[in-house]
């Protein structure tokens, strides 16, 4: 059976060199003699793959020496529930601020308020369909707050912020699930930045935690342990057993990025995929494009033919094909085609080939 293209949204596809690397290492790492899934997470053997997965991160990130770089379970989801309890708990005034830019954002924001914090929406697009994202000035960044939450990229309707927020004194807090690694970042104008790691980094199965030193020891003690950044600071990300097969995976894939040239590289290749398919988009009728222009996002690219019959039939027509995944999220429908780093270009090519050709061969009423 030959490979597809996945446009999956996550989990997603991953570079094919980092697949076949770790089947050769599948049963027997190194001369550790086992697989990285039957070792003791405290032996000398993945202490180092630890300590490489995390220097390669913080040498592709450029992470300042005074951020800590944390290895969590349980996604993105739960760090929503995280970013409060750490940042705000000792807080008198348990104020925290959020930009709801899409879904996650929201629910980011939800969680924030089901814990209890004052939890404040600043600025939303929903009354768009969230097809571009909010402009967030200083002016409207309450200066009490204990940080400005904003999701960087959103992955369901294929918006990413152009710009970073100005917040003053307030930490900004980025989700970037679903762009970490995609270009360089200046992590030093962030508080926190988390992600999940099934759409640009490795399997599911934990998320990245990039948080400023001075923002540790700042969550109450009901925290519960296992969500304490501090606790995690602390134990080196084993306080207890770590998603070990995934953070070797996560290894491997900075290994292929630094191997490929870094951010920089990725971001070279992440606009011409993007732009050829966006270019596309803009350059015909039958398509639309969903997202606006300057809030496009280079890795979640959504579209629609206007009619959800025939939405359904590329998708269905596209997958036979072997473009495969190219549903959008059932909260928006149409397209998304999501070109993670992994992708390459010939994906890219194909599908706009089978746009064209699905065009031709569909009128639409
Ligand atoms: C996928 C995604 C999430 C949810 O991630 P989980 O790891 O499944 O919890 C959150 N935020 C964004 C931006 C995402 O793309």
């Amino acid at each position: 059976m030959e490979r597809v293209f996945n446009f999956s949204a996550g989990p997603s596809m991953l570079p094919l060199p980092v697949l076949q690397k770790a089947a050769q290492e599948m049963t027997c790492h190194g001369s550790s003699g086992m697989s990285v899934m039957e070792m003791s997470h405290r032996s000398p053997e993945f202490e180092e793959i630890m300590e490489q997965t995390e220097r390669d991160l913080r040498m592709l990130l450029a992470v300042p020496d005074n951020y800590k770089i944390l290895f969590m379970q349980g996604g993105a989801s739960t760090q929503f529930a995280c970013v409060p309890l750490n940042l705000a708990g000792l807080a008198p005034s348990r104020k925290v601020l959020y930009a709801v830019s899409g879904n996650f954002a929201d629910k980011a924001y939800k969680e924030a308020q089901k814990l209890g914090f004052y939890s404040k929406c600043i600025a939303t697009t929903k009354d768009d369909n969230f097809d571009h994202v909010p402009a967030i000035t200083e002016d409207m960044v309450d200066q009490d707050a204990s940080y400005l939450h904003i999701c960087f990229n959103n992955t369901i309707y294929g918006t990413k912020y152009p710009y970073v927020p100005k917040t003053g004194r307030v930490p900004l807090v980025a989700d970037m699930s679903s762009c970490i690694a995609s270009e360089p970042v200046d992590v030093s104008s962030f508080g926190v930045i988390y992600a999940g790691v099934q759409k640009n980094v490795a399997p599911a199965g934990m998320a990245i935690v990039i948080v400023r030193e001075d923002l540790l020891g700042k969550s109450d003690e009901k925290t519960p342990t296992m969500l304490d950044w501090k606790v995690a600071a602390d134990n080196g990300s084993m306080y207890n057993t770590p998603p070990c097969f995934t953070i070797y995976m996560a290894g491997l894939v900075f290994r292929w990025i630094l191997e490929m040239g870094g951010l920089e590289a990725m971001r070279d290749r992440n606009i011409k995929k993007a732009s050829l398919l966006y270019d596309y988009l803009d350059s015909q009728d039958y398509y639309t494009a969903t997202a606006r222009p300057g809030s496009r996002s280079m890795m979640n690219v959504t579209f629609v033919t206007g009619d959800a019959d025939l939405d359904k039939k590329f998708a269905e027509e596209a997958s036979a094909a072997g473009l495969k995944n190219l549903k959008g999220h059932r909260s928006v429908g149409g397209m998304r085609a999501s070109i993670y780093n992994a992708m390459p270009y010939e994906g890219v090519e194909k599908l706009v080939a089978f746009m064209k050709e699905f065009a031709a061969s569909n009128s639409r009423n």
